[in-house]
């Protein structure tokens, strides 16, 4: 098993998640860093520069995950550190207005038209969970609709199973959620418009909202079918519910303007972090004036934080959208794209049935050889080998997300240096993954 052959070739990490354990549960911040999809001993990293992190024990690795999306100019990047050295300097947090945060939401507002007014809060999860909660205090409806496969973070009403039929009523995915807190989510498939034209004649004026990644990366990357957004859009205009796009993993990654840039269907809400925070707790909700004027103090729905808005991390991500020009997108757009022919080359050498997908330059690897379009199809690839593949480069020096349900990520950091790093590497990593059994 992985998990043994693995698990000592990074003692001094080794030593720190044993650490961790007794004091944290699984030993981690956030489940995914445990590596529990793939087994071995998480890497304990201690820095980062450019496209490359170090870990406890010493290693290089490159990096491909990017924590998750965020680092979109590499680690480190000299005028984001100099910038939030600044902040830090001036004061951590004042609990008052600031005019970074008003800075930071006209960027927002200038890159992304159908934002009309933005609200900044310090996760993605409190920017869908308060997205949700405006939706439904705007419409005075109840219901939300969501996709199966699709993550939104952690709010309660959103972590539902996935059921079968055209409108199931999710069971809540964990104990801790209840059925009351589940029990007004519609989960269905995604990329079908007819399982929500289905849910809206169902349930006649009930529907407050469906909320959609903008291009899911959190079954894998699954992009939306052509005028799959469109029809979400529409279907909401007709029946008096909001389509909210949760853009926190496209925003401003996928273009200057996010998944917005590329498709141009307009929401009604979105949400956004990850990139804008320049790596710090910063995300956001936005989008019609109208909408959002109901939000305290302007209107009666309830929403705050004490870090909202915090000076430190709006510095950082002012820093980051200064230079996350067009040219920085022509840059990791190029880089995705010769990853993307490389990944599919070695496979394809070596026999590997995989099918390498995209949206813009978020990608991920399925191995199975038919086109996934939902998340019922990502759960059918043959994630054994996706193992075996991660544990080979890692061991080459290539940090990639330790699960094969999860986008890779590029930065402009991501050099000719750091691709042939990469590219040396897949060879003996492809074979792993046509030797791996189940
Ligand atoms: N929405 C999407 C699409 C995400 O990918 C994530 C996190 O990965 C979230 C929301 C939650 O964001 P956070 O982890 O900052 O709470």
């Amino acid at each position: 098993m992985a998990c043994v052959t693995y698990q000592y070739e990074a003692p001094v990490s080794q030593t720190l998640f044993d650490r961790a354990a007794s004091v944290t549960p699984g030993g981690v911040n956030s489940p995914v860093r445990a590596f529990g999809a793939v087994g071995g001993t998480p890497r304990f990293m201690v820095s980062g520069t450019g496209p490359y992190l170090t870990d406890a024990d010493g290693r290089e690795y490159v990096d491909l995950v990017c924590s998750w999306g965020p680092m979109i100019l590499g680690h480190a990047h000299p005028e984001v550190v100099a910038a939030v050295q600044e902040a830090v300097a001036r004061g951590t947090s004042f609990g008052t207005p600031g005019e970074g945060e008003v800075a930071l939401a006209e960027e927002i507002v200038a890159r992304i038209e159908p934002v009309e007014q933005v609200r900044l809060v310090s996760s993605g999860t409190e920017a869908t969970m308060s997205a949700i909660r405006l939706a439904r205090g705007f419409t005075g409806r109840a219901k939300v609709i969501k996709f199966a496969g699709c993550y939104h973070g952690h709010v309660d009403a959103l972590l539902a199973a996935a059921g079968s039929g055209l409108a199931t009523f999710a069971l809540p995915d964990t104990p801790g959620v209840t059925g009351a807190q589940a029990g007004d989510t519609i989960v269905l498939p995604y990329n079908d418009l007819d399982a929500v034209a289905a849910a809206f004649a169902a349930h006649p004026g009930e529907i407050a909202c469906v909320i959609t990644e903008a291009a899911p990366g959190n079954m894998g990357v699954v992009p939306p079918g052509e005028g799959f957004n469109a029809g979400l859009a529409r279907l909401c205009r007709e029946n008096g519910a909001l389509f909210v796009s949760d853009e926190v993993m496209t925003g401003f990654r996928t273009s200057r303007a996010g998944w917005y840039g590329v498709e141009g269907v307009r929401p009604d809400l979105m949400t956004f972090g990850k990139v804008m925070g320049g790596g710090f707790p910063a995300a956001a909700f936005g989008g019609r004036a109208d909408v959002m004027a109901s939000l305290a103090p302007a209107g009666p729905v309830y929403q705050a934080g004490t870090l909202s808005g915090n000076p430190v991390a709006t510095a950082a991500g002012l820093a980051q959208f200064r230079l996350l020009a067009q040219g920085a997108y022509d840059t990791i757009d190029a880089v995705s794209a010769e990853l993307r022919g490389l990944v599919s080359a070695a496979l394809a050498k070596e026999g590997v049935a995989h099918r390498v997908q995209n949206a813009s330059n978020m990608f991920s690897v399925f191995f199975t050889a038919d086109e996934v379009r939902d998340y019922d199809d990502a759960k059918r690839q043959e994630s054994f080998r996706f193992t075996a593949f991660f544990h080979s480069m890692l061991a080459q020096g290539v940090y990639l997300p330790p699960s094969s349900f999860e986008s890779w990520f590029v930065s402009t950091a991501h050099d000719d240096r750091a691709v042939e790093r990469i590219a040396a590497a897949l060879p003996a990593a492809a074979r792993a993954a046509a030797e791996a059994t189940a």
